[in-house]
């Protein structure tokens, strides 16, 4: 059997130096900063070479311009066509969590994008995480609601760079956040067949 390597998956080629971040006056910034270092919402995102095929795949890493581009228009995470929707809603294959919360997914903010009912199944026979447990899950309602990235803050004046984190757009620390992905949010969810 040949190992399909998802879309969103990093290659070895793609690995880069991070570019330098700057503190500015109210958040961070790149020095040699172009308009298409931010979205829409003047979010700054992480930079990187895009050379899909070439090198190794990175499994567990994810490439964020692949990413973002399967978040923002719900292709499926490993094919990159189009993600399974239906009257229910759009298809993802998640980790089985269902014990977290009443009502488990709903309000949960993903970053794996979505999946087409071919690639859910091959993902479910090919990894060990998600042969332990999962589900398939429709969510009638997922919007896009903020990024997971490197959190900035400083200290005497020096820049610090914590562990990544989920952070809304209409949080105040979206300002001090290097976006490395594109999150969702789940509701009206519907646990399917597992
Ligand atoms: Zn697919």
């Amino acid at each position: 059997m040949t190992i399909k390597v998802p879309y969103i998956t990093k290659w070895s080629a793609e690995e880069s130096a991070p570019a330098r971040v700057l503190a500015l006056p109210s958040g961070i910034g790149y020095a040699d900063e172009t308009l298409g270092d931010r979205d829409s919402h003047g979010v700054l995102w992480s930079r990187g070479a895009s050379t899909l095929g070439i090198g190794k795949p990175q499994f567990g890493q994810v490439h964020t311009p692949r990413q973002r581009r399967a978040m923002r228009k719900l292709l499926c995470q490993v094919c990159a066509g189009p993600a399974d929707q239906a009257d229910d809603g759009v298809l993802w294959l998640l980790k089985d969590h269902r014990d977290d919360w009443p009502g488990w997914p709903n309000r949960m903010a993903v970053t794996e994008p979505p999946v087409c009912k071919p690639c859910a199944q091959l993902s479910i026979q090919l990894c060990p995480a998600l042969r332990r447990g999962h589900v398939l899950v429709r969510a009638r309602v997922c919007p896009i609601v903020g990024v997971r990235g490197i959190q900035y803050r400083l200290r005497f004046s020096t820049l610090i760079a914590d562990e990544p984190e989920v952070v809304p757009f209409d949080s105040a620390r979206i300002r001090w956040t290097l976006a490395a992905q594109l999150v969702r949010e789940l509701s009206e969810c519907t646990i399917g067949e597992s």
